[in-house]
Formats: structure tokens, C-alpha cells, sequence
């Protein structure tokens, strides 16, 4: 299912946001929607998979996401970002499994090579009440050049230690490959509101001319890191759904009213 998603890669972006929302659908998504952007892009594609969020708390979110645009001139677009994107559904379906607390929101994000406009748009419309039960947003960008790299100096420490963990426990690699003078990645979009944010991929140094170049296709990918990055990402959501706890609510002395 991996392999095979990765390969029916649409070239239009039109078509891939809804080849997404149509795995989505496939893939037992109930609360799937669409966020329309201001302009003539194609919409957010978003599918909620509720948690059970104990009585008497509030409930929490994990934010998933993976743009689902490409460059139009170069390549196929499929290391950046089909290989994200593709997996959004699959991880959506390994989760709905298990039992969790978190509700888990999976956002294919539109436009991200227009300067992250989808994700932007997305984070600027959540209320200050959704942005504060966001316990955190996982983003993969560009995976199945090689091994799994986290850009871990634009990433916060409430993220990075369950990955390590999960990394170790797994026997999964994954290193540190800081991109800050590369490029740019939606989880961005999260970080001025103070929502922990993280960002997978599998760039380096030697691989990044790859992107919005002709040889962005399918040939780039190495399907053995790639799986890998699959199955790193879907053990550490299931973990973050354990370790994350709300941050403690800020005290309010109702008295001095
Ligand atoms: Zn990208």
C-alpha cells in the first residue's frame, strides 16, 4: 500500500489534493473536510479522527500534516511532497486501530510552495481556544531520499525527545539535518502561535538539488528509507498520544474580579 501510493502520484495539484481526500474517505476518514483558500488554489484537505479524551478534561490534538502541491516546472513533485502526503492516509488508518486519547488532525496542506500560503491560512483560522489544546504538529516534508533526518533547531524539545525515544526503542534511524538555510517547511506556520512543531524529511547537503529539479520523480526514492520513515512516523504518533500531556493552565486568580 506504501509503494503503491507513493507510485500512483497525480502530476496536477488539483488531482492529488483529491486523490488524498479520496484515500481519506477509503481509509475511514468520518470527519473529512475542505478548507478553501482566498484565492484559486486548491482547498486544505483536513480529516479529524477523534480520541476518547477522558471525562471531565478538555480534549487534546495532534496536528498532522503534509503539503500536498508541488512545483509545477520540474520533476514530478514526487520526493516534494507526494512522499509526504501519501502517507497522511495510511497513517490515518494505523492509528484508527488503537485506542487514544488524542483527537488526531490530519491536514493535507495546499500551497506550500506559495510561500506555506495553505498551512498559514490553516493555523491564522484555528481560535486562540483550538490553538491551545494543539499539543503539537508533526509535518513531513521530502522523505525516501535516504534515512529519516529531523530539522531539530526550528523543532521544540516536547517533540524531539519521544522521537529519539521511539528511534531507539524501534531500531529506526533518524538524524539531525537542520535546513533553516535551505528552505522552509509548513510546521512554520505553527511556531508563532507557540504550538510545538516538528518537521521529518530526508534531506541532506548532497540531496537537496533534487527538489524543484528535474529529478524529483519517482526514480529518487529509495523504498527501503522510505518505508522506514513510515513506520518511524506512525510509532512515534501513536507514542505522542501517550507522553503528550496538556501544558498546565496558566493560574487565574478569579478572586481579584
Ligand atoms: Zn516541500
Amino acid at each position: 500500500m506504501i509503494e503503491s501510493r507513493l507510485k500512483s502520484f497525480p502530476t496536477n495539484n488539483k488531482d492529488r489534493e483529491a486523490l488524498i481526500r479520496k484515500w481519506f474517505a477509503e481509509s475511514g476518514c468520518s470527519g473529512l473536510s475542505e478548507q478553501s483558500l482566498e484565492r484559486k488554489l486548491p482547498p486544505n484537505v483536513i480529516c479529524i479522527l477523534p480520541g476518547n479524551t477522558p471525562k471531565g478534561e478538555a480534549e487534546q490534538i495532534i496536528v498532522v500534516g503534509a503539503h500536498t502541491d508541488h512545483v509545477d516546472d520540474f520533476g514530478d513533485g514526487v520526493v516534494d511532497n507526494w512522499s509526504g502526503a501519501a502517507l497522511l492516509p495510511s497513517l490515518l488508518y494505523s492509528l484508527s486501530g488503537q485506542p487514544r486519547r488524542h483527537t488526531f488532525v490530519f491536514v493535507g496542506f495546499s500551497a506550500e510552495e506559495k510561500r506555506l500560503l495553505g498551512s498559514k491560512y490553516y493555523a491564522e483560522h484555528l481560535t486562540t481556544e483550538e490553538r491551545a489544546r494543539i499539543d503539537g504538529m508533526v509535518n513531513f516534508d521530502s522523505l525516501g531520499l535516504g534515512p529519516t533526518e529531523v530539522w531539530a533547531s526550528h523543532a521544540d524539545k516536547v517533540l524531539l525527545d519521544p522521537l529519539a525515544a521511539v528511534a531507539a526503542e524501534s531500531r529506526l534511524p533518524v538524524s539531525v539535518m537542520n535546513v533553516e538555510n535551505l528552505g522552509t517547511a509548513d510546521s512554520e506556520s505553527f511556531a508563532p502561535y507557540h504550538i510545538p512543531r516538528v518537521t521529518l524529511h530526508s534531506l541532506t547537503q548532497e540531496t537537496w538539488p533534487i527538489l524543484h529539479s528535474p529529478r524529483d520523480k519517482l526514480a529518487a526514492i529509495k523504498m527501503d528509507d522510505y518505508y522506514d520513515s513510515y513506520r518511524l512516523i506512525a510509532e512515534y504518533l501513536a507514542y505522542l498520544d501517550s507522553v503528550l500531556k496538556p501544558a498546565p493552565a496558566a493560574k487565574v486568580d478569579n478572586a481579584a474580579h
